[in-house]
């Protein structure tokens, strides 16, 4: 054999050696599973809006009890309505497993269309709140809009807001909507929904990919659900359901990916 066939024959020995390595290594995972048969991490964040309310101690207890994250979307203006509230504000500041975010100060007085007439008093409005709650994090739930501006991302709700969004992620605030609600009627607290439906929507908007952010769910509920006792609870049923898959994870919305392809 030549010097030059030998050579072509090193080479493709080498080629052969090299692609077989790098076909076993994409294929399996280090604990040689194939990838397809993989569990896919899916994170599903809790987030209960207008606190702190009567009926707030309970939710503190229960979330420690069950070791469960949460996120709340606080308005100061009830903090500052009784001593009692504002202790409310206190006790989840102390408790590992509740995140405090901003739903601005006033809830816009509850007349939205004349709240974002005007984008600077919005955003004054979520900044006195950010500074009375001391809150940690420029992380927004709109008062009364389903709204979104996460990293170059959006999306709006169709009715007026678009621009205080857009000046509140220029001045650095993360705004975050929900993909569901789970609804409740007013009069007696009890969901509109009924577990097995709810469940059944999460899982389906898991699988499907239809949520914000693939395989991130954001969820709205209400505290009206602890208004029962937590073992009876429609909620405690869903989050124990939920807990029966190990790939389901409870998060914090400031862990939630700035980019779709986190
Ligand atoms: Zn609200």
């Amino acid at each position: 054999m030549s010097i030059k066939n030998q050579l072509l024959a090193v080479f493709a020995a080498i080629f052969v050696f090299i692609s077989v390595a790098s076909l076993t290594n994409v294929k399996k995972t280090p604990t040689g599973f194939p990838l397809s048969t993989q569990t896919q991490l899916k994170y599903i964040y809790l987030s209960f809006d207008d606190g702190p309310l009567n009926g707030s101690e309970n939710i503190d207890s229960v979330i420690l009890a069950e070791r469960l994250k949460i996120n709340v979307f606080l308005v100061g203006e009830h903090a500052e309505q009784t001593r009692q509230l504002g202790n409310y504000y206190n006790m989840y500041e102390q408790n590992p497993f509740v995140e405090s975010y901003n739903h601005s100060f006033t809830h816009a007085n509850n007349k939205y269309a004349l709240f974002y007439s005007n984008p600077s008093n919005v955003l004054a409005d979520i900044q006195k709140n950010e500074q009375l709650l001391h809150l940690r994090y420029k992380i927004v739930r709109l008062p009364g809009r389903n709204m979104w501006r996460i990293g170059t991302r959006r999306k709006d709700d169709g009715t007026s807001g678009s621009a205080a969004a857009d000046l509140l992620a220029k001045n650095g605030y993360h705004i975050y909507g929900w993909d569901l609600e789970w609804q409740h009627n007013p009069k007696d607290g009890s969901p509109v929904q009924t577990v097995d439906q709810i469940q059944k929507e999460i899982e389906t908007k898991l699988e499907d990919g239809t949520t914000f952010t693939k395989n991130h769910i954001v969820i709205l509920l209400h505290d009206e659900m602890f208004q029962k006792k937590w073992e009876e609870t429609e909620l405690k049923q869903l989050i124990d359901r939920l807990r029966q898959h190990d790939n389901y994870i409870f998060e914090h919305l400031r862990f939630y990916p700035d980019n779709q392809y986190d």
